[in-house]
């Protein structure tokens, strides 16, 4: 599925051309280079339309019907329907679509759950935990207590023993399950007993997989998290945004701890957009996209694991691959710079074995650009090449033009 944008830097450049060229700059980078990176994906051009809109320039702090602003009578109509497309997407009794990303979102899943001090049990940062789930340099690791939970060494999966006896020994008052890098499905049904079992909240931090989710491919986190927090701009393909779902009961504590608690004025323009790529995510056309997504990474997986990379535990059920390049002769920073001078776009990671540094990658951006198994293959064989020493930087550097160029992520 092409994305087709015509991107207006016409006005831009007539006014600023010093930032057009940086704009036209960064479109060609993206067109002309491999966008690996788990993280990131293509939005379409009616996203990136409701995103350069005139409700950019509305103020509307508050939630629809009670703004401490006048003239919100039509953005309150633009939340109410990214609220209920949002709430009918995911099967949600509430949504609140105004954090202003991820990170917001896990603030306000807190800031409505837990008082200063309390503890935290979440996957700790080594193992693919995210910033907000207790980092010293965060907020989360300076309010609250954080106890970290592993994966095992060996087969890189969640040790759900651990969790049960971690949540113990040290009755949290909330459990935080995602992940920044884990490549499995989680068992929310398993961490909601765990949970159950100490009378702690259930929080999932849904960032990565909340697309897959949409799409009817991976599991949903709904019906057993007390507060599901999740990014709008991954997979799930919408404006840089987050967002929070929740049941009836707890939708009052939620919203107030986005406004007025954590943030001020929503951000309309993203608001709509968000609910303009609710809507794309309802398609028939979205649930083949995330079903590609996963097909794509498993069969890159399987690719990269023949090339000789060890993949983390030995696949993927999602969009999101991490891989230790070991045993080509190159740890993960210097792949990552040799890769980078190649066109072939990605981020290093932890490994759950020792210190060295793994490659993480992911296939939301290059199946939004319509590559399939075949370019999979052909992205796998590169990247080894490129890491073995075999192909030099220029020439896998054409390649990636070349291919990049029978999948172009803007048009026009
Ligand atoms: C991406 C991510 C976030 C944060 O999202 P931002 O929009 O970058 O703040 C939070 N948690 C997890 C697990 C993530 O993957």
């Amino acid at each position: 599925m092409p994305v087709t944008h015509t991107l207006e830097a016409d006005v831009l450049r007539r006014q600023d051309p010093e930032l057009a060229e940086i704009l036209l700059g960064e479109r060609d980078r993206q067109s002309t280079t491999l966008q690996l990176i788990a993280a990131e994906n293509f939005s379409s051009p009616a996203v990136l339309a409701a995103l350069g809109s005139p409700l950019a320039n509305k103020y509307a702090e508050g939630y629809p019907g009670a703004r401490h602003h006048g003239g919100c009578e039509i953005v309150d109509v633009a939340e109410r329907l990214a609220v209920d497309r949002a709430k009918a997407l995911f099967g949600a009794e509430h949504a609140n679509v105004q954090s202003h990303s991820g990170s917001s979102a896990v603030l306000a899943a807190y800031a409505a759950l837990l008082r200063p001090g309390d503890t935290v049990l979440a996957l700790g940062l080594p193992y693919g935990g995210h910033l907000t789930h207790g980092s010293p340099a965060n907020f989360s690791g300076r309010w609250f207590d954080f106890v970290g939970y592993g994966v095992d060494a060996e087969t890189g999966l969640i040790d759900y023993d651990q969790v049960r006896t971690l949540a113990r020994t040290h009755r949290p008052k909330a459990i935080v399950c995602g992940s920044i890098a884990y490549p499995r499905h989680i068992d929310y049904a398993a961490f909601r007993q765990v949970a159950d079992e100490v009378g702690a909240y259930l929080i999932a931090d849904a960032a990565h997989p909340i697309g897959l989710v949409a799409g009817g491919a991976a599991p949903s986190p709904v019906p057993y998290a007390d507060v599901v927090c999740a990014t709008t701009h991954k997979v799930l393909r919408g404006p840089r945004g987050g967002m929070l779902l929740c049941g009836s009961e707890l939708a009052e504590r939620v919203d107030r701890a986005v406004f007025p608690f954590t943030q001020g004025g929503a951000q309309m323009h993203t608001i709509a957009a968000k609910a303009v790529a609710f809507g794309e995510a309802a398609t028939p056309a979205f649930r083949l996209y995330a079903h590609q997504v996963v097909a794509n990474a498993r069969a890159l997986a399987a690719r990269l694991t023949a090339e000789g990379l060890v993949v983390t535990t030995g696949g993927t059920d999602t969009h999101l691959i991490t891989a230790d390049p070991a045993p080509l002769g190159v740890d993960g920073r210097t792949a990552r710079g040799r890769l980078a001078a190649a066109g072939m776009v990605l981020d290093c990671c932890a490994l759950p074995h020792g210190d060295a540094r793994g490659l993480r990658l992911g296939t939301a951006a290059v199946t939004t650009q319509g590559m399939g198994e075949e370019e999979m293959a052909s992205i796998a064989a590169l990247l080894a090449d490129v890491l073995r020493g075999g192909t030099e930087s220029q020439k896998a550097r054409d390649q990636v033009r070349e291919l990049t160029g029978r999948f172009q992520p803007y048009t026009g």
